[in-house]
């Protein structure tokens, strides 16, 4: 069987499969190739987001927050909840069943699209043809006039630290345990070791986490890291950092793991290992030589800013191209692409990326750190209000963190929003929009917040930049 079309995706994850839906609302032919075979043994769409990755994580992380709170939370509230049980086995099928839900909605929306879906493994032959090897073993070719792939990434593995599948795990694996591990190690105080972290140390488990460099969250303005280092600590995660691990050894039931620190080796024993030390490109299958698409020694391929690579026609988009790994920064880039090959002018506004850490309380952000605005020169000021000033945080008794605006001195441009507090996540979405309309602190300070709201930090804040602050004493007044 041979096939033309006039797009074929190879990767259906939210890069691609965003893409290949864009492509079909523009009236192009399209195919999409995905191999996923999901927990129940099927094929499936969504990639790691949404089978392993962004939406699985969630489940547990609100679940886990929820199960904190009855514990340690509502007393305050003048709740008691005497005899609270967990039941994680329960939890776990509540998160596959949000998974499956959300995975068959992709397939839904594939064929009210009339998108093609090809289940097997796509590599890209010479001409824009693509082999398919189907998922009972099958060998077909295809062609499309143009082609994008969206092949994803994979957990990186430490070649010191196996994994064996129950007691040493990558990501996907610490999201299907059915028992509370007594004592839990994580490699990595990245994004995933902070959100697994804290899901098995709100279940019960003794968490600690190994970081090898010596800053905590470099990625985040030091005030927001440290105010989450602190509030993370408080919370019983044991974080060390410049702690670089060595080697894993799974011995009986135990996990032995040899780490050196500043005061030389140490060797700790624990019942799970979570290996979460970043993730690489998948390119190696999906690019034959022929194809002569380039790719460095990491697997990521070239493109330019519009995902364009070396061979005309032939794009890349999501995890295995430059910039952040995040889902909604792929399926911008699915979007773009599709536009573009329909001779429309779709882009992506890489300086307004949000990034969002669903920890609690939650660090999300957009823009530069004070550190970067410092070391470019600019000439700034900052502003800040503290969740604990907050009458809705006050309420809802959830009173930690803050939120910080940095704002350019010479124009008022907002150039960076920087939360650490309740609903954070939501939070930011004003200041993505400020920076994507190219606002400045002004527009925010006069814009209207509903009260008593968390987004009220928000307008507190970018009041306080230039000394305005009602709700909070300011160091400078106007
Ligand atoms: P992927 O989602 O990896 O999809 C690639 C797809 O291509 C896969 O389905 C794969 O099977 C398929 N594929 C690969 N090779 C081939 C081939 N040769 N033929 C056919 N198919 C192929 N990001 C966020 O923005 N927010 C979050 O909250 C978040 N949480 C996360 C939590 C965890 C635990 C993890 C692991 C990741 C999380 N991420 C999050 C990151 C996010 O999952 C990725 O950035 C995103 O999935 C990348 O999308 P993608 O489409 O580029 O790749
Ligand atoms: P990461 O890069 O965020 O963190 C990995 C950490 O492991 C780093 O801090 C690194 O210094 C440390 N490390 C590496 N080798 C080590 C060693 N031998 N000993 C001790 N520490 C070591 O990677 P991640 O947490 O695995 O996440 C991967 C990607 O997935 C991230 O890029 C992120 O963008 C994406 N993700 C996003 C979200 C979200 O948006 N909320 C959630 C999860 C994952």
């Amino acid at each position: 069987m041979s096939e033309q079309y006039d797009v074929i995706v190879i990767g259906g994850g939210p890069a691609g499969y965003v893409a290949a839906i864009r492509c079909a609302q523009l009236g192009l032919n399209t195919a999409c190739v995905e191999k996923w075979i999901n927990k129940q043994n099927k094929p499936a769409l969504g990639g790691t987001c949404l089978n392993v990755g962004c939406i699985p994580s969630k489940a547990l992380l609100e679940a886990t927050e929820l199960y904190d709170q009855a514990q340690h939370g509502f007393e305050d509230l003048g709740i008691n909840i005497k005899g609270i049980e967990l039941d994680v086995p329960k939890m776990i099928s509540r998160k596959d069943k949000i998974v499956s839900e959300l995975t068959g909605g992709i397939e839904q929306l594939f064929k009210a699209n009339k998108i093609t879906w090809l289940q097997g493994t796509g590599r890209l032959m010479a001409d824009k043809q693509v082999e398919v090897t189907t998922l009972d073993g099958n060998t077909e070719t295809h062609t499309g006039n143009s082609i994008i792939i969206a092949t994803g990434s994979e957990p990186i593995e430490l070649s010191a630290t196996p994994l064996t599948g129950d007691k040493v795990v990558d990501s996907a694996g610490a999201l299907d345990w059915e028992a509370v591990p007594g004592k839990v190690c994580v490699i990595g105080a990245g994004v995933i070791g902070l959100e697994l972290g804290s899901v098995w140390r709100r279940l019960g488990s003794e968490v600690i986490v190994l970081e090898a460099m010596d800053e905590f969250l470099p990625m985040v303005d030091n005030a927001i890291a440290k105010d989450a280092l602190r509030t993370f600590t408080k919370q019983g995660l044991d974080i060390r950092l410049g702690a670089r691990v060595m080697k894993s050894e799974v011995k009986g039931e135990s996990v032995v793991i040899d780490y050196k620190d500043k005061d030389g080796d140490q060797s700790m024993t624990v019942d799970k290992l979570i290996v979460a030390v970043g993730r690489r490109a998948v390119t190696d299958v999906v690019l034959s030589p022929e194809s002569a698409v380039q790719s460095d020694e990491r697997g990521q391929i070239h493109v330019n800013e519009y995902c364009e690579t070396s061979v005309p026609g032939i794009y890349a988009i999501g995890d295995i191209v430059r910039g952040p790994m995040l889902a909604h920064k792929g399926s911008e880039e699915g979007v773009m692409v599709a536009e573009r090959i329909v001779g429309q002018h779709g882009h992506v506004n890489y300086d307004v990326m949000p990034n969002v850490i669903y920890t609690h309380p939650e660090i999300a952000w957009v823009g530069k750190t004070e550190e970067e605005v410092k070391s470019d020169g600019t000439d700034y000021q900052v502003g800040t209000f503290p969740f604990a000033a907050s009458g809705r945080a006050k309420a809802k008794g959830d009173t930690s963190g803050l939120v910080k605006v940095i704002r350019d001195t010479a124009n008022d441009r907002l150039l960076g929003a920087h939360i650490i507090g309740p609903s954070a996540s939501e939070l930011l979405g004003q200041s993505v929009l400020t920076m994507e309309f190219d606002g400045t602190i002004e527009d925010i300070a006069r814009t209207i917040h509903a009260h008593p709201t968390l987004s009220e930090a928000m307008h507190e804040a970018a009041l306080g930049a230039d000394g305005r602050a009602i709700h909070i004493a300011n160091r400078k007044r106007r």
